[in-house]
């Protein structure tokens, strides 16, 4: 009889919740975020021979669902979740690439906002998710819910204050997504959604749920992929797998650090950020300080006080343990991270997004271990904008559209407006419940 998994809070409150309660929650009772009450080990007996990324996950999360119905569907709900490609490719023998990039919405937020769509709707029949978006997570949690029965996908995005790219795939859904343009900036639709959420007859009412980048069950396959790439790393190459993680709140890394400790051959880990140096000071005085964030060029790591931070630090509580363990950590700023895209392109022919490139310019120039994997975030064509200047004379065109991308810009954009107003959202909250 295996050991069955409870899940406990960063902030201590003694109370250990389900695997479904932690998903279902997203945040703990206290204010801080789930975590496992004990790391498995890897089941290399059950591994053996397996080589597919949706079977290898289903393998690897099995134990966290412990005592859990849903562990005798992990099979089917992994398949549903990733039915794309993960990818692990060799540039030369001290470089490879980690891509994440291939889901519907191309960045590495669909593994974890396709998992969480299918244990969610499991879980709880009938949901309605609220998100307020500036960029990319909407899209992904639009993309992910789309057409799931039972559940109601609601995404607020401010007006005129995102690209037309980033606007029509936070629109191209329709059927159970409604996306909402709000005559207003991210704060206020931030603000809506929270109010909605503290209305607690609304929220019990609807079964509002927030499908929030710190839950776990976007955290889990995280995991899941490291996993998997540090065995076709020693299947494959015969090397533990050693990764630069482009990082803004840690959701990544944190992914990777898991992976680690249930025993998967992961050897070092940079954590790679933007300007925003909450992270870098941290190491350097090993006192933790929030900071405002900083605006670059790579938008989706613009985090002065990064949600992980708490699950980094309740596995290591004191910044040395965390360089022992091997996690270094660099910053990469504006102007770095152009001269990246070039010389990546220069040297390796490879096209990488700005955040992407923030780990490929510490790949370049620090070159901390080898051999090194570098994890490739988004598909450098969400980004055309800061890419195609920089490339277009060597490439002699605009950086190609990732193929889903097209085939979402090719659809008719669908979605209401909706004034930056409380009661207005709620009002139409209960329409549509
Ligand atoms: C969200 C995101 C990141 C940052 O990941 P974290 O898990 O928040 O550290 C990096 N690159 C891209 C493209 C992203 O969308």
């Amino acid at each position: 009889m295996t050991e069955s998994m409870k899940w406990l809070s960063t902030r201590g409150s003694l109370i250990p919740s389900s695997i479904r309660e932690a998903i279902s929650k997203g945040l703990a009772q206290d204010g801080g975020l789930f975590c496992p009450s004990f790391f498995p080990r890897a089941n290399e007996v059950e591994l053996a021979g397996v080589d597919s990324f949706s079977q290898i996950a289903s393998i690897v999360l099995a134990p966290f669902f412990q005592g859990d119905p849903l562990r005798e569907q992990l099979p089917e709900i992994c398949q549903a979740a990733f039915n794309f490609p993960l990818v692990l490719k060799k540039i030369d023998s001290d470089h490879r690439v980690l891509e994440l990039f291939h889901g519907p919405t191309a960045a590495f937020k669909d593994f974890g906002a396709r998992f969480l769509a299918q244990t969610l709707s499991r879980i709880q029949p009938k949901t309605t998710v609220l998100v307020a978006t500036s960029g990319d997570t909407g899209g992904a949690v639009a993309s992910a819910f789309h057409r799931l029965k039972g559940v109601q996908v609601v995404v607020l995005f401010p007006k005129d204050r995102i690209s037309p790219r980033q606007k029509h795939q936070l629109t191209a859904w329709g059927d159970n997504v409604l996306s909402l343009e709000v005559d207003g900036d991210f704060d206020a639709c931030q603000k809506m959604v929270k109010e909605c959420f503290l209305d607690e007859a609304l929220a019990r009412d609807l079964n509002l749920s927030s499908a929030n980048s710190i839950n776990v069950g976007r955290l889990l396959p995280q995991m899941a992929y490291y996993a998997c790439a540090s065995l076709w790393s020693v299947r494959r190459h015969g090397t533990p797998l050693q990764l630069l993680i482009p990082s803004g709140n840690l959701g990544n890394a944190v992914g990777a650090l898991w992976a680690q400790q249930m025993g998967f051959p992961i050897g070092k880990i940079g954590i790679v950020t933007n300007a925003n140096e909450t992270l870098l000071k941290y190491f350097q005085t090993g006192t933790y300080e929030a900071c405002p964030s900083v605006a670059t060029l790579a938008n989706a790591m613009d985090v002065g006080n990064p949600s992980n931070f708490e699950r980094l630090k309740a596995l290591f509580p004191k910044v040395d343990a965390l360089k022992k363990n091997g996690v270094s950590i660099y910053r990469v700023d504006d102007e770095e991270i152009r001269k990246s895209i070039r010389q990546t392109y220069d040297r390796f022919k490879e096209v990488v997004c700005p955040h992407t490139a923030t780990a490929t310019w510490v790949a370049q120039t620090e070159q901390p271990f080898r051999p090194l994997t570098w994890v490739a975030t988004a598909h450098p064509s969400k980004f055309e904008t800061v890419v195609d200047p920089l490339l277009k004379s060597v490439l002699g065109h605009p950086v190609e559209l990732a193929p889903q991308l097209s085939e979402i810009l090719g659809r008719q954009p669908i979605f209401e407006t909706l004034e930056s107003n409380t009661a207005a959202l709620k009002k139409k909250l209960r329409e549509l419940g």
